[in-house]
């Protein structure tokens, strides 16, 4: 083990102490960003670094906190456990992930086509709703279990993954294998039992921000998946519910800077449901990408018109060229950083 960089934990400064221990308590402790874990290597040993802990922090975070420092040996470029790739595509912070689809599946007609564009335009990830939350019960809910051919089908084909919601973990039963993200919604982040479930079936998990949750709220339901034994979740913030009516939603393009900062956990953008109205979805996807969002999820279809939910704010497949341009302005936001 390379000590070099060790410091001894008694010639800590006691405000480095407040500061470390502010952090601790701030956020839960495996949400914490990378860097934290550096500044926490640097500031000392992981055993002389739990027992001051033991002293200043609870119990039940000591426990968190070395749960989180297990991950990481105490190694130079060690790898975030939060990096993973999905056809081909490597989902992290960092990086910009795009995908786009259908808000949901309607034939296996519509998703070829979708397919096709995307394949053209180098996007590997497809969202496509099988199950549909809707607001009202007479509203079209998805054509569940019977699209599971479709998307089988598309899969193979393509070489596509599939991002797609589940509302109850009855409804992977022998879907899992077409499933590549599972989307947790806006409707169910506060489901916990949903997403203790969600956690153990060992897929990454897209976690929509509740249209009323805190940050403090979305974070901690992703640490309920984490703690079930998710290993990898993404945010996606799909916009708030504010005082603003004109638009559907009010996207926090906030969030994408403060998760970041709380989280080492990438960050995606759905300006589709934020906006609710297709001319505004492209210049919040803009918005999005220019604060550092690490990936869109954007709805496409070949006849926007006529989409059974969620019409108004669908683009059309031509828009997939420049939704896929967005990678030009990701590259340009990532220099003009360094
Ligand atoms: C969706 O992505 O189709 C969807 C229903 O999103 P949300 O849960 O954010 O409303
Ligand atoms: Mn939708």
């Amino acid at each position: 083990m390379n000590t070099a960089w060790l410091l001894e934990l008694q010639n800590l400064q006691e405000s480095q102490k407040q500061e470390l221990v502010f952090k601790c308590q701030k956020t839960e402790l495996s949400l914490l960003p990378e860097s934290y874990f550096q500044e926490m290597r640097i500031l000392g040993s992981r055993e002389n670094l739990l027992k001051l802990l033991d002293k200043i922090v609870l119990p039940g975070q000591v426990k968190r906190l070395e749960r989180c420092l297990s991950k990481y040996p105490h190694q130079e470029n060690i790898q975030s456990p939060y990096e993973f790739t999905v056809k081909d595509q490597k989902i992290k912070q960092g990086s910009l992930t795009l995908v786009a689809g259908p808000c949901a599946a309607e034939s296996f007609e519509q998703l070829d086509l979708v397919a096709k564009h995307l394949h053209a335009n180098n996007i590997s990830l497809m969202r496509a709703g099988l199950f549909k939350p809707r607001s009202s019960p007479y509203a079209f809910q998805g054509h569940g279990s019977d699209a599971f051919e479709w998307v089988s089908h598309i899969r193979k084909k393509w070489n596509i993954g599939l991002v797609t919601e589940i509302l109850d973990p009855k409804q992977a039963e022998g879907a899992l294998d077409l499933i590549d993200i599972v989307q947790i919604g806006s409707r169910n982040m506060h489901n916990s039992s949903l997403l203790k479930e969600v956690a153990q079936m060992n897929k990454p998990v897209l976690l929509k921000r509740g249209f009323s949750a805190s940050y403090q709220e979305w974070l901690l339901a992703a640490e309920y998946l984490l703690h079930h034994g998710a290993k990898h979740v993404v945010f996606c913030e799909r916009g708030i519910r504010t005082f603003e009516t004109h638009t559907r939603f009010t996207l926090d393009i906030n969030a994408v800077a403060v998760m970041k900062e709380l989280s080492p956990l990438p960050i995606w953008v759905d300006p589709s449901h934020a906006t609710g109205q297709r001319q505004w979805v492209l210049p919040a996807a803009r918005a999005a990408v220019a604060a550092g969002a690490d990936g869109l999820l954007i709805e496409v279809d070949p006849a926007p018109l006529k989409a059974l939910s969620d019409s108004s704010q669908t683009l059309y497949l031509d828009d997939l060229k420049k939704i896929a341009a967005l990678r030009d302005l990701h590259h340009y936001v990532k220099q003009s950083l360094n």
